[in-house]
This record gives structure tokens, C-alpha cells and sequence, in this order.
């Protein structure tokens, strides 16, 4: 069901140009993911810091990191030679809202190029009641927020530790505040006509059997819609002897909760520099470009 509470006009209509959250799109339109985010302020036991924000799907390819200046340029180069881009994202390699200056300069320049561009963000939520008002402020109607759990017992055993406002917290500490930050700010959000899509990580015997309840609080919170995520152990990450969550046990999760709220089912896991249409990436391609341009 799609949960469309607090949708202000036009945005319904303007989402069906976005390749992730709408199905007919994803064919169509382009997304361009800048990298200009290194940082992040958690730390996921599913993550290596090696790869991109929860969307590496290729192990041993990492991207390049873009300032501003390099983001625009790129952005020109990109919108020069591909059609129908409609989305730019900023999805990592770190944390979106943990590199905020870097993130809202790079939405300046291109918002000043090209107005009609819809932007996205994806961030882990822990500075979203910091910032959702800028984010608000700045026109960007689309937010994913990975949760993974809405109980500290279970969120100690997915993050190690958070660092918020100068301060390190481990364990069930730092994951009581990631979550009441995440939950709010899915509200703040939603209750200002953004459209919230939480990615939710399934990890067997961690968080797997939780995920229904957690579809359950985003929706009652305002989010638009869920994109439940395989776990892909990542070398070098603490989970990196778990089982990948395999796309029968995924299925079936999603259809579960899809009766409680909308599935994203064509999610791709892209890297965090992915480029043209979902299923068609040519990130390499003006990776190498970049490379031979910039300095
Ligand atoms: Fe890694 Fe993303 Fe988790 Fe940060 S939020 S630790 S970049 S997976
Ligand atoms: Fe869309 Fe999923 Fe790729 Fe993000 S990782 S751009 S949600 S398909």
C-alpha cells in the first residue's frame, strides 16, 4: 500500500521520472550517483570502509572522491552525453549528512546548472534532526535512510560504534541514539512533504525475523516506501564470514511487508559513483574520463 499521507502536489507526478522509487522509471530515466561524501560518523559491521555506502556490488572497485568543483564538472560532462537524466544521488562512499558542506555545496552548483534535476540523498539518519531542515530548505524531496532495527539490543550487534557531536558511543549506547535520531527524522521528514524511503540491511538470525515491525513503524512514521537489501559480506568487514541473504528468503520478506507498505524490488545495490540507467551502468566509463581530466 502506498502510504501518501503528507505528499504535497506534484511530487507523486515528479517521482515518476526517479529510476528507484518508481518501477516504470527505472528503464527511462538516468541517476547519476556523485561521490563527494569520504566520511562517516558510524560504523556498520557490514561495511569494510573500503567499499561504497551499503551499495558496493562489486568488491575491489572503489570510486574516486569529487569535490564541488570536480562534482560540477562531471555533472556537465554526464548530462552532456546521457539522456533523460533526471536524479543525481549522493549516496557515499560514506555518509551523506556527515560531509553536509561538501554535500550542500555540490547541490548548489548543479541546482544553479539545472533546476529541474531531482536530487536524493541517502544517509544512516544519525544527523538527520541536525539537518533535515536544510535538507528541506534546499528542495530535495527524496531521502533514504538505511534502519536495520528499532531495538539497542539488536543494534549492537550490527554497529560498533557512533561518533556524535565529539563523542564516541558503543554498543547498545550509540545504538539507542542512531535509532530515536533516525526515527524522528523519517518523521521530520515525511511530515514535510519529502518522500522517505528506508533501506533496511537482512541479515539472518540478527535483525531477519524484526524486519516486519520495523516496515511497520517507518510507515506509521510517514515513510513512502521499504527496499529490504540482501546482506553482502564484505571482506574485511566484521560480518564478513556471514551468509549472504539469499534472493528466495529476500522475496519472500518483501512480499510479506509488502502487504503493509510499498517494496522496492529492483534495487541494484549500486556504487556510490553509478551512472545511467539501473540496469546499464557506465560509471567506469567516466570514471576513466574523470581520471584522465582532473587533476
Ligand atoms: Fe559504512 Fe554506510 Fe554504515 Fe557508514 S553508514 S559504516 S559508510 S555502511
Ligand atoms: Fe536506486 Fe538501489 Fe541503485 Fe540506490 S542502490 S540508486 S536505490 S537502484
Amino acid at each position: 500500500s502506498v502510504n501518501n499521507k503528507h505528499i504535497p502536489p506534484g511530487l507523486l507526478e515528479a517521482t515518476a521520472k526517479h529510476p528507484c522509487y518508481s518501477f516504470g522509471a527505472h528503464h527511462k530515466y538516468a541517476r547519476m550517483h556523485l561521490p563527494v561524501a569520504p566520511k562517516c560518523n558510524i560504523n556498520c559491521n557490514y561495511c569494510n570502509r573500503k567499499f561504497d555506502c551499503l551499495h558496493e556490488s562489486r568488491p575491489g572497485v572503489t570510486s574516486e572522491i569529487l569535490t564541488p568543483q570536480s562534482a560540477e564538472q562531471k555533472f556537465r560532462r554526464v548530462k552532456a552525453q546521457i539522456e533523460n537524466l533526471s536524479v543525481v544521488g549522493i549516496a557515499g562512499p560514506g555518509d551523506a549528512l556527515a560531509n553536509w558542506e561538501i554535500t550542500r555545496e555540490s547541490i548548489e552548483r548543479l541546482k544553479a546548472i539545472d533546476p529541474e534535476i531531482i536530487f536524493c540523498l541517502s544517509t544512516n539518519g544519525l544527523l538527520l534532526p541536525e539537518y533535515y531542515h536544510e535538507i528541506i530548505s534546499l528542495g530535495i524531496k527524496h531521502v533514504t535512510v538505511t534502519v536495520n532495527c528499532l531495538k539497542p539490543e539488536i543494534g549492537a550487534r550490527i554497529y560498533g560504534h557512533i561518533l556524535y557531536k565529539g563523542k564516541r558511543y558503543e554498543g547498545e549506547t550509540g545504538a539507542a541514539i542512531l535509532i530515536k535520531n533516525q526515527l524522528e527524522g523519517i518523521r521530520l521528514l515525511a511530515e514535510n512533504g519529502v518522500l522517505v524511503k528506508v533501506n533496511i540491511v537482512m541479515i539472518k538470525d540478527i535483525n531477519d525475523f524484526h524486519i516486519p515491525d520495523i516496515v511497520k513503524k517507518v510507515k506509521e512514521l510517514g515513510a513512502f516506501m521499504t527496499n529490504i537489501m540482501p546482506l553482502i559480506p564484505a571482506p574485511g568487514s566484521a560480518f564478513e564470514n556471514y551468509q549472504q541473504t539469499s534472493m528466495k528468503e529476500l522475496n519472500k520478506m518483501r512480499n510479506q511487508c509488502q502487504l503493509h507498505l510499498h517494496q522496492m524490488h529492483h534495487c541494484r545495490q549500486c556504487r556510490a559513483d553509478a551512472i545511467g540507467l539501473l540496469g546499464d551502468d557506465r560509471a567506469i566509463e567516466f570514471a576513466a574520463e574523470t581520471a584522465g581530466r582532473i587533476p
